[in-house]
């Protein structure tokens, strides 16, 4: 069953992209919304890059490299290496030679003066994603990670080039007290009938959301469902650095402590049927089966959790 109500779903980059990719498969892309984290984003080699835009954008186009969940299929590092080989440019940032010209087309259309969001769209719509894809904000919102060992890092020299095994002291989100919430995506949140929050990391990929200027604000004017998604599955996560961002900021890893992260701006919460169940929340919870290996697991989790909250109204 594809439900006729407008979905606007909060999401990072390759756990996101999962539940991104089954509910685009069940709901119609003019009722789908993406509001996407922009706090991995950087300038390097003078290119404006989007980590967590480009995997949402590459998966609903069905151009993703399926063994990563990011970058391009069938892409190559050629430039890269030549970069270091002839100039010795630092590679430990990954571009594929195809996932380069996405980098130059959007770098070039932000210096001819286009918002990060109208150069989303356009490149989104001519990669065929029909879903609307919407940065969190169109201002520059670094996030920056306080680490025991290096002091003070970018997102990705934290994430990529040390691989995440810095010791996290705190997060910043560098820029937020001046950003603001874009009208498209305040627009999109005021006419959702359903908010979800991806399985993405709740302090890399959805903190930077929630920090926009007014993004807090709109969510909790809302009188709709909104609904979080575990990414914690039987005490760890599927991947990445979740559980260890928990134990080293001194919290349990445990699925409720996810959904006390989220306390003040969600009413529903999809635990996994791993996990301890949430114990006496004025959540309304369900545990269902949130791992997604597969092209159908994907679809089934985004239709169980449409259905149930389908079913709140009965
Ligand atoms: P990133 O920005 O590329 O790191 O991706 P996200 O922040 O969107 O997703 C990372 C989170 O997704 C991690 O905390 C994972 O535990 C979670 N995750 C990945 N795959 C799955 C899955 O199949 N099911 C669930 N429930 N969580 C997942």
């Amino acid at each position: 069953m594809a439900l006729d109500k407008d979905i606007v779903v909060l999401v990072g980059g390759v756990g996101g992209a999962k539940l991104a990719v089954g509910l685009a498969q069940i709901v119609p892309a003019r009722q789908l919304t993406f509001v996407v984290n922009t706090g991995d984003d950087f300038w390097h080699l003078g290119l404006r890059i989007c980590p967590d835009l480009d995997t949402i954008m590459y998966t609903l186009a069905g151009l993703v490299n399926p063994d990563l969940g990011w970058g391009l299929k069938g892409d190559s590092v050629v430039a890269l290496e030549t970069l270091n080989k002839f100039y010795g440019v630092d590679t430990w940032f990954r571009l594929g030679d195809k996932d380069l010209a996405t980098h130059l087309h959007r770098s070039r259309l932000l210096r001819c003066g286009h918002s990060l969001t109208e150069a989303t769209r356009r490149m989104s719509r001519s990669l065929g994603v029909d879903a609307a894809l919407l940065p969190m904000s169109d201002d520059e919102m670094p996030t920056k990670i306080e680490t025991v060992e290096f002091g003070e890092l970018g997102f990705q020299e934290y994430f990529v080039k040390y691989r995440w095994q810095p010791v996290l002291k705190s997060i910043r989100h560098a820029g937020c007290e001046s950003s603001s919430i874009t009208s498209q995506v305040r627009s999109a949140l005021r006419g959702a009938d359903i908010v979800l929050i991806a399985p993405s990391n709740p302090w890399l990929s959805v903190a930077p959301i929630l920090a926009v200027k007014g993004m807090r604000d709109t969510l909790t004017s809302l009188d709709v469902p909104i609904v979080a998604v575990t990414p914690l599955i039987g005490g760890a996560a599927v991947k990445g650095p979740a559980a260890k961002i928990m134990s080293e900021l001194g919290q349990e890893v445990t699925a409720a402590n996810i959904a006390k992260y989220y306390t003040e701006i969600i009413n529903g919460f999809v635990n996994d049927t791993r996990n301890e169940p949430l114990g006496h929340s004025d959540l309304r919870t369900i545990q269902l089966n949130t791992l997604m290996k597969t092209e159908d697991d994907k679809r089934s989790l985004a239709q169980a959790t449409l259905n149930w909250i389908e079913s709140w109204g009965a």
